[in-house]
């Protein structure tokens, strides 16, 4: 244990709260906590050494591990088939991306028509995609009328034009 001081807080066990809690150095003892006072429960009490002290018990409540997605596994073998990302380009779910900024990532799914999730290795977003597709339906052409627009028109006879004879 490293030299502690007096009015130190140091983590240690209590043996009223039972459990591991901050508890202020009151006392020294050759450089050792002699009697600390439990910020909790704040009884002063001699140092204890329960289980809790082990090195190798240490506390659960620390090692949460960050809930991680498994890109790894999910991507083996396909980062080659990574097809450039583009928000012009149309994606479906399982597709896997290369992104210019976040890298390689798979499509989790497309919650929108214009919209897919992707879980990178860094960040989880939402983008764009198939932002193309709606301006190619006829809307925007405008009404041909070649009745109207082309009278000489090859196959139509040309009543006022006379041949030489
Ligand atoms: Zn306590």
């Amino acid at each position: 244990m490293a030299a502690a001081k007096v009015s130190e807080e140091i983590e240690a066990w209590c043996p009223t709260c039972k459990t591991t809690k901050w508890q202020i150095v009151v006392a020294l003892v050759d450089g050792k906590p002699a009697k600390l006072e439990c910020i909790g429960c704040h009884r002063q009490h001699g140092p204890r050494r329960p289980r809790a002290e082990r090195r190798e018990a240490p506390a659960p409540s620390r090692a949460a591990p960050p809930p991680a997605v498994d890109l790894d596994a999910l991507l083996a073998g396909r980062e080659g088939s990574a097809r450039p990302y583009s928000p012009r380009t149309t994606y479906a779910p399982n597709d896997v991306i290369r992104h210019p900024s976040f890298g390689v990532g798979l499509v989790v799914a497309a919650p929108a028509p214009q919209r897919i999730e992707v879980q990178f290795r860094t960040a989880h977003k939402m983008l764009a995609h198939g932002q193309d597709e709606p301006a190619r339906p006829q809307l925007s052409r405008p009404p041909r009328r070649p009745e109207v627009e082309a009278p000489d028109a090859d196959d139509e006879p040309r009543p006022f034009t006379r041949r030489r004879t």
